[in-house]
């Protein structure tokens, strides 16, 4: 691939953890890809440069995943940079978690903006873009099939959320040709959830493999998705849990 013929994709939340190992994929992939941070400009730099440096084609830029029109204006600043947007990965994410009765208004309102309608306002504005072949993927989370545990009611909600939503979007562009999946990780070594931290011991009894995974365990099945392989894939929820919800 060269040039205009390039296929191009969008992370979301692409500096660190899960999304940063998306973005390294998608452009050994072949991908030139565009991603966003909220907070992090020195690791999201730090993976540009890298990647530019290795020969990819990779931008960096801020959009806060809680703020709507910053949504929209990452999705046409992509297509405005690049040309075309083949695949959009909708990844940032948050997990504060509290029990139920102790979450306040303000995180939840929060949450719920960057978790779920980040997600719906993203997809729509880049499925305007996309051609026949176009993919969308969202990074939901075994914990939006099955909670094995307390204290994490809000978080569930918002990534239960992507399930439904991504059956409904599969309907609304299937006949478009474009594909819609959710992926849902187990627990994955990052920033969010540290194979070293207190409740990994706890989290790695609840898996069937009795291990953490990696940022590129979840990248394998977005490159699976986005790739010819996965062109009848639509409506899917797709456990890569170490077998969490087995
Ligand atoms: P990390 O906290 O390690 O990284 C989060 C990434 O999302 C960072 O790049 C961060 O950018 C970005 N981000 C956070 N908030 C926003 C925002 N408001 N706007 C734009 N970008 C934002 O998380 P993980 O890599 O672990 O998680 C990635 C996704 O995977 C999330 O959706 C999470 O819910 C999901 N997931 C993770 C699991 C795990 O065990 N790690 C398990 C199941 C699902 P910045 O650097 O600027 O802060």
């Amino acid at each position: 691939m060269a040039g205009k013929d390039k296929k191009v994709a969008l992370v979301t939340g692409g500096s660190r953890g899960i999304g940063a190992a998306i973005v390294e994929r998608l452009a050994e992939d072949g991908f030139d890809v565009a991603f966003t941070y909220v907070s992090g400009a020195a690791p999201a730099k730090a993976l540009e440069e890298k990647l530019n440096k290795a020969g990819h084609k990779v931008t960096a830029f801020q959009a806060d995943s809680a703020d709507a029109a910053a949504v929209e204006g990452a999705v046409e600043k992509t297509f405005s940079q690049f040309g075309r947007i083949d695949l959009l990965v909708n990844n940032a994410g948050v997990a504060p978690d509290a029990p139920v009765d102790d979450v306040p208004l303000d995180v939840i309102d929060r949450t719920i903006a960057i978790n779920t309608r980040s997600v719906f306002i993203a997809s729509r504005t880049a499925a305007k873009h996309m051609q026949k072949g176009g993919r969308i993927v969202s990074i939901g989370s075994c914990l939006g099939e099955r909670v094995g545990f307390p204290g994490v009611s809000l978080y569930s909600m918002t990534k239960a959320a992507l399930v439904g939503l991504t059956r409904g979007m599969a309907r609304d562009y299937g006949p478009r040709g474009i594909t819609v999946n959710v992926v849902e990780p187990g627990p994955i070594d990052t920033d969010m959830n540290p194979a070293d931290g207190e409740n990994a011991e706890y989290l790695k009894t609840l898996t069937a493999l009795g291990s953490y995974g990696q940022g590129k365990d979840i990248a394998a099945m977005v490159s699976f998705l986005a790739g010819d392989g996965g062109r009848y894939v639509t409506g899917a929820s797709l456990l890569v849990d170490g077998g969490v919800n087995a």
